[in-house]
């Protein structure tokens, strides 16, 4: 996992907003760099997607600033939003022009060179190229979904803004739009999205940043996110026989927690995978053991993410922001 190779794309130095006495988000701070994929979680009412929307410049922070390719965005910042793609979860359409005429429409608006082809390639990729001349108001939830994710790509952005890109959509549409975003990732795209589904984040995301009440409680990696939410790792080792010196070496290691034989495996209980799996290894070879195979088996999103964001919130932001 990594923050992408590139430049910061877009940033978020301290966005507060208030709906009326509401704070729907509370100091904000985040950056998405070129060639990265950056998960924005929480549950319902976290604040997902006022943070986008203010990200996007459709609406003004309380207080902070957004910076879009190192330039503070304004709302005459035509040049910059430009260059930004965006689905909303609830698209906007226009549902009495057809697939065509629709896309059409916005290939002319940002001056897309060979819309034609752009067009055509991108309903085929998606699978709506039987759908061209029908109505956008005729499509399913699922085929608007794909529309309005043509609409934000036609004109090549720099920068994908997406508000829960696969709700709605079957599970072959699901895995069509994760190669779509890994393959615009590798393009050197920088790609921002908010989701319910935690599979897509967590095959999706390099980070993920969760938001609860308004406030970033976590961001980093899926081993920091476990790493946050106090997540044990499990180490699962293959040897060729348990000596009981190898368990009585491993049982002194600092990092590890619990140690349970089964067979010629062992199965070892650790905080920090990254640090430890050379502390176990060298442990179990330094007394008399073989390894065969070894691989950890660290805690889901899933799991991850409610220990995040259960009662404890309180402490845990205090605790783990680093900033
Ligand atoms: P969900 O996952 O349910 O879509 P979300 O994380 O996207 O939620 P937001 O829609 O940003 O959350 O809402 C954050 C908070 O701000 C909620 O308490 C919501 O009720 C409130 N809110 C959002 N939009 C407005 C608005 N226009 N006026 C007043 N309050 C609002």
């Amino acid at each position: 996992m990594s923050e992408g190779n590139g430049a910061v794309v877009v940033a978020a130095e301290g966005l507060t907003k208030y709906y009326g006495k509401h704070k729907a988000v509370e100091n904000l701070h985040l950056k998405v760099h070129a060639g990265e994929i950056y998960a924005l979680l929480g549950p319902n009412g976290a604040g997902k997607t006022t943070a986008l929307l203010m990200l996007l410049g459709i609406i003004t922070p309380t207080s902070g600033r957004v910076l879009l390719f190192g330039e503070e965005l304004r709302d005459s910042s035509f040049a910059l939003k430009r260059r930004i793609g965006v689905v909303s979860e609830y698209q906007n359409l226009y549902t009495s022009m057809t697939v065509w005429e629709y896309l059409a429409f916005f290939a002319d608006l940002y001056s897309v060179d060979r819309k034609e082809e752009r067009i055509e390639y991108w309903l085929t990729t998606l699978q709506l190229a039987d759908y061209a001349d029908d109505y956008v108001g005729a499509l399913s939830h699922g085929m608007r979904q794909k529309l309005g994710l043509i609409r934000a790509l036609l004109h090549d952005p720099d920068l994908l803004i997406l508000d829960e890109p696969t709700s709605g959509l079957d599970a072959r549409a699901i895995e069509q739009v994760r190669r779509l975003i890994q393959a615009e990732r590798k393009r050197g795209k920088a790609i921002l999205f908010s989701s319910h589904i935690l599979t897509d984040v967590e095959r999706l995301a390099d980070r993920v940043g969760i938001l609860h009440q308004g406030r970033l409680l976590v961001e980093g990696d899926m081993e920091q996110l476990c790493e946050a939410a106090g997540k044990e790792t499990q180490v699962e080792v293959q040897l060729q026989s348990v000596l009981p010196e190898v368990i009585a070496a491993l049982r002194r290691e600092p990092c590890v927690h619990k140690v349970l034989e089964e067979n010629n495996r062992l199965l070892i209980t650790t905080s920090k995978a990254a640090d430890s799996l050379s502390q176990i290894s060298q442990a179990i070879t330094s007394a008399g053991g073989v390894i065969l195979s070894m691989q950890t088996k660290r805690a889901s999103l899933e799991e991850a993410f409610l220990t995040i964001t259960n009662a404890n919130v309180t402490t845990l932001a205090d605790g783990l922001k680093d900033r």
